[in-house]
């Protein structure tokens, strides 16, 4: 669906922004508008998708996992296969060209496990253009690598020391650097949340995910898929699988958050389950925010699904009912993680492991006529230590 001419869906989204960027917001929307219609821009954009990023990602039917679950066919969307290890460069690459596009020669993005910005500070090397990426100071210590490899691709990591020094106040220091040199610089966002038109654009890039998944499962069967499972932080792999399908209502749509210590903890990250609507970074959302409106501090075990708010899209999904949000906790996580490792050879981020989990779940209440597709957003390699620490 597209959101109204203000940035709706329904009743969340829109631009909840100071004054200064609401003339770079327009600029953004009216160049995104065009590279929609523009031909050349998907030909250009599609070639570097397939020929630099890896696409198209496969589609694997899992059949250990199928027969180890004894439920539906369950079939993995291998986003892990895509260059830099996660979905995360479909979108900076359409947002780097839409920069160069603008003639903006300076490029800033925010990052929390750091996927986003060595997906920002890759995109960048290939197309000349400046990085800097800002990163919590207490998620600069504990993705000290990821740190590594953007510096190695040529970015500038600013460390944040505000607030609880992780993703939510790294957003907060980009927008601040956006309104001060906006003229020069582009604001690659990595998610689906943000002032319209963001959530809109982002999921745009990422439904190329649900579009290549609906073509080739028709490999494998003529009908459509019974339930789609994708896990949620801020939301962009999600909606990617999603949106595609959207109209196909008996098509099932799950969301997995993560669950953290358990919800009754209070150490979690389940903004669509535990939330309620508020505004976070520019829109009117779903947000885990105390009774005074105070965003609260998260918690997962993953920090890609540590974030407070949601994609706004999403928080329309959840009220009209078109999709089901669920959690899992950490430790589920880690098992997701085992199962999919054993069953298939396949190492997920803790990210993905969190859809992973809810397979066993979800299993039990479906037979073995019927079809799943799990997207597996990235690959393992950058939780080993911590993984191995949690074991
Ligand atoms: C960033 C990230 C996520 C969470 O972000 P969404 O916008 O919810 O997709 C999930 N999985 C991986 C591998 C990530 O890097």
């Amino acid at each position: 669906m597209i959101p109204n001419k203000r940035g709706y869906f329904g009743r969340f989204g829109g631009q909840y922004v100071p004054e200064t960027l609401v003339a770079p917001l327009q600029e953004l929307e009216s160049i995104f508008r065009k590279s929609l219609r523009d031909t050349h821009f998907h030909s250009i954009l599609n070639d570097l998708l397939n020929k630099y990023a890896g696409r198209p990602t496969p589609l694997f039917f899992a059949q250990n996992l199928t027969r180890e679950l004894k439920g539906p066919r369950i079939y993995l969307k291998r986003e892990d296969l895509c260059h830099t290890g996660s979905h995360k460069i479909n979108n900076t690459l359409g947002q780097c060209l839409l920069a160069k596009k603008l003639g903006k020669t300076r490029v800033i993005a925010e990052t929390g496990a750091g996927q986003h910005g060595v997906a920002t500070a890759t995109s960048c090397a290939l197309m000349g253009l400046e990085c800097a990426v800002y990163m919590g100071s207490e998620d600069m210590e504990r993705q000290s690598l990821n740190v590594f490899r953007m510096r190695s691709l040529g970015a500038e990591v600013i460390p944040v020391t505000s607030g609880s020094r992780t993703l939510k106040d790294a957003i907060n220091e980009a927008m601040r650097d956006w309104v001060t040199n906006v003229k020069n610089t582009f604001y690659v966002l990595g998610s689906v949340v943000g002032p319209h038109p963001y959530p809109w654009m982002v999921r745009e890039f990422q439904s190329v995910i649900g579009r290549e998944t609906k073509k080739q499962l028709m490999a494998y069967q003529k009908r459509p898929p019974n339930a789609l499972v994708a896990c949620v932080g801020a939301g962009s792999n999600s909606i990617g699988l999603f949106a595609p399908f959207y109209d196909q209502r008996s098509v099932r749509m799950i969301g997995v958050e993560a669950g953290g210590s358990g919800l009754p903890s209070g150490r979690h990250a389940a903004t669509l389950c535990a939330g309620s609507p508020g505004i976070l970074h520019g829109a009117y959302t779903y947000v885990l925010q105390d009774p005074h409106g105070q965003i609260k501090t998260t918690h997962s075990i993953s920090a890609g699904l540590d974030y407070p708010g949601v994609g706004p899209e999403h928080s329309f999904y959840k009220e009209s009912g078109r999709a089901r949000y669920v959690s899992v906790s950490d430790k589920q996580a880690l098992e997701g993680f085992r199962l999919l490792n054993e069953t298939e050879g396949i190492s997920p981020a803790l990210e993905s492991s969190h859809a992973v989990a809810y397979l066993p779940i979800l299993a039990r209440r479906m037979s073995p006529s019927q079809s799943v597709i799990v997207c597996i957003s990235g690959r393992g390699d950058k939780d080993m230590a911590q993984i191995q620490k949690s074991l």
